[in-house]
């Protein structure tokens, strides 16, 4: 039996950007959060480093600097209408944390103390600026706890551990979500005026990645199966310092307190690429050199890792401290007692003593679903769907362009998770409810019916490896036209073998295998998309970076590119799916694009 709800706004996700759009919206509007996860089990909980706010509490700053460096650290893909709205608003949304009871970390006269991460300048570009707000290395875990108090004291509905497995859209007009509550495989319809996704990101496509087991994009590949477009697929991040092999990151928080890169000579390398910012260069850049680095035969003990060297003599003798102060190691404990601890339990290794191996790790997906800057989703370049909303990392706003800078995620979450609530508050007054198709829930149940009945000869567990290895393979930190064309190639294979899949429980009790399945199904979906976006974009910028064509080209790529499915009949996941592109103009203001160096 299907259960129906209704409510005024429907938001998808509790993670940052879903509690406060829920904050926000559930001032005026009746709000319900349908979440996979429980709320404060999200992967926010896991950004470690800061959030950046030009609060200039320990020297000179301004939103102007910020929102310069927000554009050349994307590459110049980046809409500087919304990125001058991020880098304005975030002061005033740090204000707000505060003032809900966030524990930031403080200045000896009570001001919210801020370090240095990477591509954060002053006076654009001159030197590295002290922009990110923390509270230890555990900011992500402070925010999620301060917003879902704050729901919970404000009443928002919450269902937690359900699954949402499709977006009803119909007419260009959004009606609601169909969800699976996990306990018990129920289909649930949530009847509403509005729906605001902000599901996270899909890093799991990769088989080296920062990001959490559950981050699969569902809710993306919906929007996508819906016949709407995806934005910037292409452009997805590598974070230089994930731990060697497990890729659980360390974050650029320790190279804002001094960390630095140490090649097999011993040699700080980055030295030599990035004058200016050395070990503070955007992640994109780190990324490349440390692989120039291996492929120059000076990886450590000449294989594929280098060594990331927080102690305090090192740090001392480069001068890399802050301001470059000498740091000692109870201040790293103090500033960083989580990255240290990772280190001691995932790798055996006291970072106090001996330098970390570490390697590039998939971590963060700039595009996702086009949003303008109130959240309203996308239907195409200029037009939205009616009552569609997305924040955080899902969406693409775009503030990111092609590469994103520390500490800009967790604003962007706070900036337009709650300006998208609002907007979809404002919306829902006047609004009614428009009626939900009979139909609304008989492609969950017919994918679902089709995996629990599944008695075919593959696993998802193995297709899932393939897709990982080969997207980490092919369309990894250097990428090429025929590496690509493989990967490509590849994802339709994993396709036609996802249509033979055997499940193993077909029961209806948390049977997380049934869930990991469709979760598979998703992901194939959008590792398509974004092989195919990259194999389509011949030209190198922010993290797209192509060895066959190094440049980059902005007579004719300084454009988002659109990703439509060309079939957008809704048929199963399983089907092979040809994409349609577009490309969509990008909103320059008051930066014009220029060369990029640090
Ligand atoms: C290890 C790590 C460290 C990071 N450190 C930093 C940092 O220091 N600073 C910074 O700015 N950024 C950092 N980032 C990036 C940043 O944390 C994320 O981009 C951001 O937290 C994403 O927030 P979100 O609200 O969009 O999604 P998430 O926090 O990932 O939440 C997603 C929510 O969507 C729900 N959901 C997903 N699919 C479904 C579905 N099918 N049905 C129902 N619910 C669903 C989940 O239950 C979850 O509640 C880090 C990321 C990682 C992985």
């Amino acid at each position: 039996m299907t259960k129906h709800h209704q409510f005024d706004a429907i938001i998808v996700g509790g993670g940052g950007a879903g509690l406060e759009a829920a904050l926000h919206a559930s001032k005026s509007a009746n709000v319900a959060v349908v979440t996979k996860l429980y709320p404060t089990r999200s992967h926010t909980g896991t950004a470690q480093g800061g959030i950046a706010a030009a609060l200039g509490n320990m020297e000179p700053d301004s939103w102007e600097w910020h929102m310069y460096d927000t554009v050349k650290g994307g590459d110049y893909l980046v809409d500087q209408d919304a990125a001058e709205i991020l880098a304005r608003d975030a002061i005033d949304a740090i204000i707000e944390l505060e003032h809900m009871g966030l524990p930031f970390d403080r200045t000896p006269d009570g001001k919210i103390e801020q370090r240095r991460f990477g591509g954060h300048t002053a006076n654009f570009g001159e030197k590295a600026v002290m922009r990110a707000c923390k509270a230890a290395d555990r900011t992500g875990h402070m925010i999620l706890q301060t917003l879902y108090q704050q729901c919970i004291k404000n009443k928002v509905n919450f269902f937690n551990e359900y699954f949402v497995t499709d977006i009803i859209v119909e007419d260009n007009v959004c009606r609601g979500v169909v969800a699976i509550n996990v306990a018990d495989s129920e289909v649930h319809l949530f009847h509403a005026k509005a729906v605001l996704i902000a599901s996270g990101g899909f890093g799991k496509m990769f088989k080296v990645t920062s990001n959490a087991h559950t981050l699969t994009g569902d809710p993306v590949a919906a929007y996508y199966r819906r016949g709407l477009p995806l934005e910037d697929m292409e452009f997805f991040q590598f974070h230089p310092t994930g731990i060697y092999k497990l890729g659980i990151l360390l974050s650029e928080a320790a190279r804002g307190e001094g960390a630095i890169f140490i090649n097999d000579k011993g040699e700080r390398f980055m030295e030599r690429y990035m004058p200016t910012l050395k070990d503070l260069a955007p992640r994109d850049i780190c990324s490349r050199c440390i692989y120039e680095e291996v492929r120059a035969g000076r990886g450590i003990g000449g294989k594929d890792y280098v060594y990331m060297d927080f102690r305090p003599g090192t740090i001392n003798k480069f001068k890399s401290g802050p301001g470059g102060r000498d740091v000692t190691r109870e201040h790293l404990e103090k500033a960083l007692p989580d990255i240290l601890e990772f280190a001691r339990v995932y790798m055996g290794i006291d970072p106090m003593k001996d330098p970390v191996p570490i390697q590039p790790t998939a971590h963060y997906a700039m595009g996702g679903i086009p949003t303008d800057a109130d959240g309203r989703a996308l239907a195409d370049n200029t037009n939205v769907v009616t009552g569609l909303y997305a924040a955080g990392e899902c969406a693409c706003v775009s503030v990111h362009g092609a590469n994103r800078l520390g500490t800009n995620s967790l604003v962007d979450l706070v900036v337009f998770g709650r300006r998208g609530g609002k907007a979809m508050a404002d919306f829902c007054k006047p609004a009614g409810f428009a009626p939900l198709p009979i139909t609304a829930a008989a492609d969950t149940i017919a994918e679902f019916d089709r995996i629990r009945a599944g008695r075919g000869s593959e696993r998802a567990a193995a297709i899932r490896a393939d897709l990982q290895n080969m997207m980490t393979n092919y369309v990894g930190v250097f990428r090429n036209g025929p590496d690509m064309q493989k990967a490509v190639e590849g994802v339709r294979e994993l396709k036609a073998r996802f249509k033979n899949i055997k499940t193993d429980d077909t029961g209806k009790i948390f049977n997380t295998d049934v869930l990991e399945t469709f979760e598979l199904g998703c992901l194939l979906d959008l590792a398509e998309v974004t092989a195919a976006a990259a194999l389509r974009r011949t030209e190198t910028r922010g993290g797209h970076a192509r060895e066959d064509f190094q440049e980059r080209d902005d007579a004719n790529w300084l454009n988002h590119s659109m990703a439509y499915r060309a079939d957008d009949k809704r048929d199963a996941a399983v089907t092979r799916c040809d994409i349609r592109f577009e490309n969509k103009p990008v909103t320059i203001t008051k930066f014009q694009p220029k060369e990029r160096k640090y």
